[in-house]
């Protein structure tokens, strides 16, 4: 086994395999797999969170069916209804024997076939369920803005979470660290503020929440959903869909990120600018705890968003 875990504990057991629960040493792909060359293939990222002894995840047929979207736009089919991919995350998580949180990834890529440009070789679809923590700093994160741009919805499928699209965002993340940031905040093509490099993001000004719309060149993240109810129909804040310029973010009152890895993660500078007064605000703060009371559960109207395994 080549690598170590490096935010992780240890490896799982268990991998779901193209229908089968394998050991994670027998979940193996052919080198020439389409998806490894070319990129296509799409993925999800789920949490779950270990509490009164159950896995309790978040949202999970919302992220099946948004895996089911992205393989469309791509031409993929995935070969297992969202109700089986559910039902499969399950059994993942059982044999796993999990105790503490999780973070789980489906996968679905063009496999072993021609290598030609117009191939639509067999798909594959694993999913893989690990124990995870903490993805960003809970206390806030300092960003830069990155000198990579997001591509407009016309020059490539932005919407699908397509496994291709990430090379941008591993260089907007690799050049954020190298420069001694925490996260990369990508432009989009006409120098609006897009998203993080795995997040949606938010700032509040004049007590509104503001965040890019989703008709522009952004995941339609389902962390950023979530917060856009629970602020409109929990604390009562108004939510703004628009573009925001990248001095409206500087000059903001507060701003976050959100994603299923990151949470909700309070940005407390940008470019070397500190935001409000460089620490989680009161929106953020007030955000962030009822996130977790609804993730774990606690509030009735929205437990329907929750898998107990
Ligand atoms: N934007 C990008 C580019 C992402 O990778 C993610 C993580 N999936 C998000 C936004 C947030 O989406 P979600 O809240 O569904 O995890």
């Amino acid at each position: 086994m080549v690598g170590k875990p490096v935010s992780l504990s240890k490896w799982p057991e268990y991998v779901w395999l193209n229908n089968s629960i394998v050991r994670w040493s027998e979940a193996s792909v052919h080198v020439f797999s389409y998806g490894l060359h070319y990129g296509v293939g799409v993925f999800e990222g789920v949490r779950g969170y270990y509490d009164d002894g159950l896995i309790k995840v978040f949202r999970l047929e919302d992220h099946m069916r948004r895996f089911h979207k992205s393989a469309k736009i791509l031409y993929m089919s995935i070969p297992y209804s969202v109700e089986s991919l559910v039902k499969a995350t399950a059994e993942l998580i059982r044999a796993n024997k999990f105790k503490s949180d999780i973070y789980v990834r489906p996968v679905a890529f063009r496999g072993l076939g021609d290598f030609s440009l117009k191939s639509l070789n067999p798909v594959e679809v694993a999913i893989i369920a690990l124990e995870f923590g903490k993805y960003l700093k809970p206390s806030g994160v300092k960003c830069m803005i990155s000198s990579w741009r997001k591509p407009s919805a016309d020059s490539i499928p932005v919407l699908a979470k397509a496994t291709g699209l990430y090379l941008l965002y591993h260089l907007a993340s690799v050049e954020a660290h190298k420069n001694g940031y925490d996260e990369a905040i990508l432009l989009d093509s006409e120098g609006y503020v897009a998203e993080g490099s795995g997040e949606n993001i938010f700032i509040v000004k004049n007590g509104e929440l503001v965040t890019p719309p989703t008709y522009d060149a952004i995941l339609e993240g389902i962390t950023r959903d979530t917060v856009i109810k629970l602020a409109s129909e929990v604390l009562g804040i108004r939510v703004v869909e628009r573009r925001i310029r990248r001095e409206e973010l500087y000059a903001s009152d507060e701003a976050f990120f959100t994603g299923t890895a990151a949470e909700i993660t309070p940005i407390i500078e940008v470019d070397g600018r500190l935001i409000g007064n460089g620490e989680a605000g009161d929106i953020t703060r007030k955000l962030v705890n009822l996130y977790r009371e609804v993730v774990l559960g606690k509030i009735s109207k929205y437990r329907h968003w929750i898998t107990e395994v």
